[in-house]
């Protein structure tokens, strides 16, 4: 432990969750207490939700950690890490509060170490604006493994918004330390999917948003599939476009939700899949933000991205305060900024 303590304003920059998860994984990582206060004063109903409890909850209990007397709706913590050890852990959120997020918390802390744990977790896979399973599994773990960490998932249910009740697993291996790596070519393509996830509900959704990116992106009978999924408690929609290319894998999502047409979900996601397939970039704007803590451990790293999002320049001042690391961001040419780590 060292005799720094780091006091964070939650309120910063994007004032949300992932400034909690990125101090938490930081703490344990560098044995630095840190303070939180103001947690997520940048959104609607502030303050710890069941994830970020979690979250914090799991930090804890991964370096026998002491995070005080906390609760739903808290908006301060001190959180003192302790040792980090290996183990076989279970989570369970208890809502459909995003088991990925709280994956993405314990992760680096488990990955460096000279023991593997697994990681079990319980709640949502499949929420808006948080990383759906397949993210995590084919866009942000590939890209550890190549950095050299041991580490694959599995998913064994799906839990949609809002009933949650979704299960998957973490398995690290030893890795002790990360290497550097550059993501700025993205290479050929590789192979172009669209796949409509469905729960509980009518196959015509999944093929009203399939039409749409057929002909919105041209994709052809073979790259449009409908995916009825049988082991979820509760109804569910997600449309997921797969941009497989060489040297990297972007995941853009488009979540069914009551009140949303189909027709809809899929034309936000097409927009999305365009702005990355029209663009020279490895590293789509979810995974950028992602990545920053792994390069940052790593002592240095490289990637092209499309316009840097205030999730991105908050995790970047967040890094910053636990690690003296450098991060720059620079627009190469229109529309492809680089990335600069270390
Ligand atoms: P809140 O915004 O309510 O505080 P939160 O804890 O989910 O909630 P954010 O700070 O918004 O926190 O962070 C959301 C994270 O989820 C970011 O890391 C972002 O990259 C990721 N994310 C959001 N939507 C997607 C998506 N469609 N695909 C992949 N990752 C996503």
């Amino acid at each position: 432990m060292t005799e720094k303590h780091i006091i964070i304003d939650g309120s910063m920059g994007e004032g949300g969750g992932q400034i909690l998860r990125s101090a938490l994984s930081l703490s344990m990582i560098t044995g630095t207490p840190v303070t939180l206060k103001n947690i997520r004063a940048g959104r609607k109903k502030p303050g710890l939700m069941r994830q970020h409890l979690t979250c914090a909850r799991a930090a804890a209990e991964i370096c026998d950690g002491d995070i005080g007397d906390i609760g739903v709706g808290s908006a301060e913590l001190t959180f003192a890490p302790g040792k980090i050890k290996a183990g076989d852990y279970h989570f369970t959120i208890g809502t459909a509060g995003s088991t990925t997020l709280v994956a993405q918390t314990v992760i680096p802390a488990l990955m460096l170490l000279d023991q593997p744990s697994t990681v079990r977790l319980e709640g949502g896979t499949h929420n808006m604006k948080c990383p759906p399973y397949e993210f995590i599994e084919q866009c942000f773990l590939p890209v550890l493994r190549r950095m050299g960490a041991d580490i694959s998932s599995e998913l064994y249910k799906y839990g949609f918004y809002p009933a949650g009740g979704g299960m998957m697993s973490v398995a690290i291996g030893a890795a002790k330390s990360l290497n550097p790596i550059e993501m700025i070519n993205r290479g050929k393509e590789k192979n172009l999917l669209a796949e409509a996830f469905i729960s509980k509900i009518q196959v015509e959704i999944a093929e009203r948003e399939l039409k749409v990116v057929g002909k919105r992106l041209d994709w052809t009978e073979e790259q449009l599939k409908v995916r009825n999924v049988s082991h979820a408690v509760s109804p569910g929609n997600i449309l997921l476009l797969k941009l497989e290319f060489e040297q990297g894998v972007e995941i853009v999502s488009g979540f069914g939700a009551f009140g949303i047409s189909a027709e809809n979900v899929a034309k936000n996601a097409c927009k999305a899949a365009n702005r990355y397939l029209n663009s020279e970039v490895v590293v789509g704007p979810y995974l950028a933000d992602q990545l920053l803590l792994p390069m940052a451990l790593a002592g240095g790293g490289q990637f092209t991205t499309l316009r840097p999002s205030r999730h991105l320049k908050t995790n970047i001042d967040v890094i910053q305060k636990f690690l003296g690391v450098k991060i720059t961001l620079g627009e190469i040419k229109p529309g492809l900024w680089l990335v600069n780590v270390g």
